[in-house]
């Protein structure tokens, strides 16, 4: 009989309010997406069972509950997480600007053993809003960004129409095996 392993990885997703993390997580875990906006209330984390190779993988992928806007998420937030996906909306600017603080604030509070090798994940989310026209962030300054800092894989999405949500979850259960 072949041997399963099951694996637990444990993600964090990390940015500004409203740039649609909650919203990334339902597409991809429940394949549901709301334009209401409502703060996130209830559980602290949702999984989700893939398959890589030989390996069965959970996916615990935690959510804020707001709290983001105060950038203060307590230490359990961060504790043990394999993986951080830092998510901005490429139509806001500021969103974009916040990475750099998020990505400084998780090495901070979670001190992974290898900051350098970490796997981080960037994904610039609402490519669907005005057909790209209502862009302030161009995909080479994203890439750019991610390039600099250690070579963060990059993942243009959009939760409103399930574009790249599988791909880039896959890659963040990859990364984070990877890194285990
Ligand atoms: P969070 O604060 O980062 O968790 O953001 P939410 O997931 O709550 O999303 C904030 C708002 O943006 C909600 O009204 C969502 O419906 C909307 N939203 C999230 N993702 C997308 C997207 O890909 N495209 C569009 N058009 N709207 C989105
Ligand atoms: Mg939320």
């Amino acid at each position: 009989m072949a041997t399963r392993r099951r694996t637990l990885l444990k993600v964090i997703v990390l940015g500004d309010s409203g740039v649609g993390k909650t919203s990334l997580m339902n597409q991809y875990v429940h394949k549901k997406f709301s334009l209401q906006y409502k703060a996130t209330i209830g559980a602290d984390f949702v999984t989700k069972e893939l398959q890589i190779g030989d390996k069965l993988v959970t996916l615990q992928i935690w959510d804020t509950a707001g709290q983001e806007r105060f950038q203060s998420l307590g230490a359990a937030f961060y504790r043990g997480a394999d993986c951080c996906a830092l998510v901005y909306d490429v139509n806001v600017l500021k969103s974009f600007d916040s990475l750099e603080n998020w990505h400084e604030e998780f090495l901070k509070q979670a001190s992974p053993s290898d900051p350098k090798t970490f796997p981080f994940i960037v994904l610039g989310n609402k490519v669907d809003i005005d057909g790209g026209s209502s862009r302030a962030v161009s995909e080479k300054k994203a890439a750019d960004w991610c390039a600099s800092n250690g070579n963060i894989p990059y993942f243009e999405t959009s939760a409103k129409e399930d574009y790249n949500v599988d791909d880039a979850f896959f890659t963040i259960a990859k990364t984070a095996l990877a890194n285990e």
